[in-house]
């Protein structure tokens, strides 16, 4: 089966973990600092926070934004249900807004909308989370923008988007943006096996993240209530978490992370390659917003089942039948029997519903050849035509 992502493993990847079994710390050693650094250096952030996943990530910025109950937090409903469940965690309520059908991003016109009607129902949300969908970085100036108007803040979900840039500025330097979340799972851009990592320029919310991230536990004597006992001594001042990356999954990250930008320049070799093989057949390939660069983690196309000769479906399972792993993403988040539960139905954001009904993700990962790229295509082509 050609997969639909796959990680990339070099051997200099494998020397670096096991290196790290034959030393002192497997965690809190060097490599979680040091992959910390590495990152903001790449991106620009000034601060940086690994984690043990994106979604332990989402839920530090939420609570380094004081979201808690009685506040109202909106995504995307095309993402990774994670994206909405960090509000839920903090007992804050979850909306979304609907996408825009040709980048599958959060559409800013409808956020613009939905902000108009709930200032005036007082309704506001005190946090928004864009997420990057495919890797392709949402209109950030236009949301900064919005947010400046409104006063909400901004967690850009990147979990598909380390590597992308908007604007000629990378992803993660947080510049509409308060904290930026990272995923390094194995189906992302680069991995830690499971990691994920909060990025921001704001000092304060630095230090409430790494705060939380460790239980809640501090050994600043200027955090303290009253002086150290003694040099064993810790306060424990709110209610944390443990959500540590492992020297382990650092020391992968980091030796990953060197590799980024050749895995970028290959996926977009391959994004580029699709767009041309598929331009003639009956389906709607991604658009590339003018100010984005995508990092092209996932590539979508959408089936339209009255202009071509299969529907998705059929499609999907005709080339899982041939050894084609294509996938889809996602099921809009509204729609999960949790949130229906909540009280939203079917119905509520017709385009990401829309765009559910036709997407279809391809096989795009670094190791995947020309060869069985070419095969891919021949495959639909003779599909849908
Ligand atoms: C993968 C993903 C997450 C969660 O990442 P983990 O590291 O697996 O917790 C969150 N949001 C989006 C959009 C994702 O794709």
């Amino acid at each position: 089966m050609i997969p639909y992502g796959k990680q990339t493993i070099t051997p200099e990847d494998i020397q670096r973990v096991a290196d790290v079994l034959n030393s002192d710390f497997l965690t809190q050693g060097p490599w979680v600092p040091a992959f910390e650094s590495a990152v903001a250096k790449k991106t620009g952030a000034r601060h940086t926070v690994a984690t043990s996943s994106a979604t332990a990530a989402l839920h530090l910025a939420c609570r380094a934004l004081d979201v808690g109950p009685g506040d109202r937090v909106w995504t995307s409903p095309i993402t990774f249900v994670a994206s909405a469940n960090c509000a839920l965690y903090c007992g804050a309520s979850i909306d979304f807004v609907d996408i825009d059908p040709s980048t599958y991003n959060l559409s800013v016109s409808a956020l613009a909308t939905r902000l108009a009607d709930a200032h005036k129902a007082n309704r506001l949300p005190k946090v928004v989370i864009p997420v990057h969908m495919c890797g392709q970085p949402c209109d950030m100036e236009a949301i900064r923008e919005l947010g400046q108007e409104y006063g909400f803040a901004i967690i850009e979900d990147a979990s598909h988007a380390i590597g992308s840039d908007y604007k000629g500025q990378p992803t993660g330097n947080c510049q509409y943006s308060d904290i930026t979340v990272f995923s390094f799972h194995p189906v992302k851009i680069i991995t830690s096996g499971e990691g994920g990592m909060a990025l921001t320029n704001a000092p304060d919310l630095a230090r409430r993240m790494e705060l939380l991230r460790s239980h809640g536990i501090t050994r600043e004597p200027e955090q303290m209530d009253d002086p150290p006992h003694g040099s064993w001594y810790y306060q424990q001042i709110d209610l944390g978490y443990n959500y540590r990356m492992t020297d382990l999954q650092a020391a992968l990250g980091y030796s990953q992370l060197e590799k980024l930008d050749s895995f970028i320049a290959r996926r977009r070799v391959l994004a580029a390659n699709y767009s041309n093989a598929l331009s003639d057949l009956p389906v709607s390939l991604p658009l590339e917003a003018s100010a984005a660069n995508s990092s092209w983690h996932l590539y979508v196309i959408r089936v339209d089942a009255t202009r071509s000769k299969a529907d998705r479906l059929t499609l999907f399972n005709k080339l899982r039948e041939q050894n084609i792993g294509v996938h889809v993403h996602y099921i809009p988040v509204h729609t999960q029997p949790f949130f229906r539960a909540m009280g939203f139905d079917w119905g509520q954001f017709p385009a990401a519903e829309a765009y559910y009904q036709e997407a279809l993700t391809l096989p795009i990962y670094p190791a995947l050849t020309e060869n069985q790229q070419a095969h891919v295509v021949e495959t639909l082509r003779a599909l849908l035509t």
